[in-house]
C-alpha cells in the first residue's frame, strides 16, 4: 500500500479520491559529516534523494515516490 494491485497510486484515507503528481520533483541533498565537532555540515548538492510527490486534491494526502525519468 498505498499502490493498489494495478499499480496505481490510492488515497490512503479514501480509495475515491483522485491521487495527482505534482509538476514540479524535488531533492534532499546528502551532508558529509565534519571531521571534527563544531565545524559545519559539508553539504553534497550533487547526491541526495531525488522524489516525486503525488497527493491527494481532496483531503490532502501526499507520498513520496523515488524520481524516476519520464523518458525511460
Ligand atoms: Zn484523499
Amino acid at each position: 500500500m498505498p499502490k493498489n494491485e494495478n499499480g496505481t497510486i490510492e488515497c490512503l484515507n479514501d480509495k475515491n479520491h483522485k491521487m495527482i503528481k505534482g509538476e514540479s520533483s524535488y531533492m534532499v541533498p546528502s551532508f558529509k559529516k565534519p571531521d571534527n565537532v563544531g565545524e559545519p555540515l559539508l553539504l553534497e548538492v550533487t547526491k541526495g534523494f531525488a522524489y516525486d510527490i503525488h497527493y491527494c486534491e481532496e483531503c490532502g494526502y501526499m507520498e513520496l515516490y523515488d524520481y524516476k525519468d519520464e523518458d525511460e
